[in-house]
């Protein structure tokens, strides 16, 4: 088959020459990190607009009627083309090339001299310098490309989760498929441990939840959060949980300490727990193994 020899010439370059796959990986998620800016500014607007959307046809009186929203415009991951917030002109291609355009505007709009967030480039150098460190790790295997994917949403769900506290499932409903479908091609785990990982990952939480909710009348955590963890249980199995939470909770508390101190104790906002599984989650996909065995190799005394 044609595609498939093609699919093979390129994982031989890429074989060959570590440093090119590396290189493009790079290019290729600077772009990725663009479009995640773009996901993570829009996608909760565009909930957020279907919601309001839902409820407004709800309370309408004659539900038969035909539904007209004249306020409604195309507000979509592609439409409107990405404009400056400030003097909504739009942002030409050349202005729009990942990180090189802010620091050759010196983070400022082209025609009004708006100061552009540093998040932007941030992001975008984010998504390149975890995405590289995949590809590294696992070089020009389908297995890379799998936690590539994985990166790239849980950018977006980390920065999506600090801005609005909310883990959207068009994200980690997709990621949980991709996880499962990975297992059946072979990929990552047997199918029958990535659907025992997925249970697992959602009940252990799920029952943290509650019991969290029954004993103080507080809600620690979201729905988003079992999903999220479902998701780490497919893609690694249920063996690999407790290292997460665990994990997890260091991250937060080091994210808390530090934030803590830059902040001061009274103004110290309270952070979603998604970016901690999400960061916990990704490093366990890389060291996980190594972090179990030092585990129990630590707890069994050798
Ligand atoms: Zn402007």
């Amino acid at each position: 088959m044609f595609e498939f020899s093609l699919l093979q010439n390129i994982t031989l370059i890429f074989t060959q020459s570590p440093l090119f796959f590396l290189f493009i990986v790079a290019l290729v998620s600077l772009s990725i990190g663009s479009f995640l800016n773009v996901v993570i500014y829009r996608l909760p607007v565009m909930m957020q607009n279907e919601w309001h959307h839902e409820c407004k046809l709800l309370l309408t009186d004659d539900l038969k009627k035909p539904y007209v929203n004249e306020d409604v415009k195309t507000f979509n991951l592609a439409t409107p083309a990405s404009t400056c917030p400030q003097c909504q002109s739009k942002i030409k291609a050349w202005q729009n090339i990942p990180v090189l355009s802010w620091i050759f505007l010196k983070g400022r709009c082209a025609s009004c001299d708006n100061p552009i967030s540093i998040r932007y480039p941030s992001i975008e150098l984010l998504t390149a310098i975890t995405s590289v460190v995949i590809a590294h790790y696992f070089g020009p295997t389908a297995i890379s490309f799998t936690y590539l994917v994985v990166t790239w949403c849980l950018v977006a769900l980390i920065f999506i989760d600090i801005d609005h506290m909310l883990l959207p499932d068009q994200i980690t409903l997709p990621l949980l498929w991709l996880a499962l479908l990975a297992s059946i091609l072979g990929i990552t785990i047997t199918p029958a441990q990535a659907i025992m990982g997925a249970m697992a990952g959602y009940l252990c939480f799920w029952s943290v939840y509650w019991v969290f909710k029954l004993v103080t009348g507080k809600e620690g955590m979201g729905y988003g959060d079992f999903k999220l963890m479902a998701v780490f249980g497919a893609l690694l199995g249920w063996q690999a949980l407790p290292m997460i939470i665990l994990l997890s909770s260091l991250v937060g508390a080091i994210i808390g300490i530090t934030l803590l101190s830059i902040q001061g104790k009274d103004k110290a906002t309270p952070i979603p727990f998604g970016p901690y599984i999400a960061i916990a989650g990704w490093i366990g996909l890389i060291w996980g193994e190594q972090i179990t065995t030092a585990y129990y190799q630590f707890a069994l005394g050798n």
